[in-house]
């Protein structure tokens, strides 16, 4: 399967032909399809295996093809990760394949303050580690409980090793009731099976 057979919007197409990425990887071209026809999904994957696209296209796509005015534009996709680091490099590479993506932006949310920027610019795809999206929620900088689609937890093994359990619990309680959800981890620990069982509903089990 190429990502033309996706059934992917041209836009995206477009992004990805200009990255040169020819085919899609062996864990794209797995979960992508899956993810499209609205599963939940646990995927074992390692950095280098592509595993941010994979869930990126899927999430950019859905996006894209969901009929909005920029006036009401609302968080749709939020992303978790366990550092400020990798929230950074899963925000870059979002940018990258929305490079085609007209009135729609992604922020990341490394600081509590400045608000503004989150404000103003009205993101559709939030990222940043659990505390700091918690530390919004709770300041009333953003809401996600009616406009949350999606949601991704990215090196998901690592998040409760890092501390933040008790964030990512209290989190999920200012989340709606059903949103379409996406495990990544380089291992399948007993905290994985914890956040499953708290994020997922019948998920399609990966491993790669
Ligand atoms: P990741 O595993 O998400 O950290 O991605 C590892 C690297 O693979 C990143 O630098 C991506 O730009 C690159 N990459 C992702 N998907 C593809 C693809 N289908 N073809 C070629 N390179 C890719």
């Amino acid at each position: 399967l190429n990502f033309h057979e996706m059934g992917l919007d041209d836009r995206l197409l477009k992004a990805i032909a200009q990255l040169g990425w020819a085919k899609p990887t062996l864990i794209q071209e797995r979960a992508i399809p899956l993810a499209l026809e609205g599963k939940d999904l646990l995927a074992r994957a390692r950095t280098g295996s592509g595993k941010t696209a994979a869930f990126a296209i899927p999430l950019i796509q859905r996006i894209l093809i969901s009929k909005q005015t920029a006036t009401e534009q609302s968080i749709k996709a939020l992303i978790l990760t366990p550092s400020k680091e990798l929230s950074n490099q899963a925000s870059h590479h979002i940018q990258v394949c929305s490079l085609h993506r007209k009135n729609s932006k992604i922020s990341t949310v490394l600081e509590i303050f400045p608000a503004m920027p989150l404000l103003i610019e009205k993101p559709d795809i939030i990222v940043g580690t659990p505390s700091r999206v918690l530390a919004h929620i709770q300041a009333k900088n953003i809401y996600l409980k009616e406009s949350l689609e999606m949601l991704v937890i990215d090196e998901a093994d690592l998040l409760f090793s890092f501390g933040y359990e008790n964030d990512v619990k209290t989190l999920l309680r200012h989340l709606p009731k059903i949103f379409q959800a996406f495990l990544m981890s380089a291992t399948l620990s007993n905290e994985v099976e914890t956040l499953k069982k708290l994020v997922l509903h019948n998920p399609v089990i990966l491993k790669l």
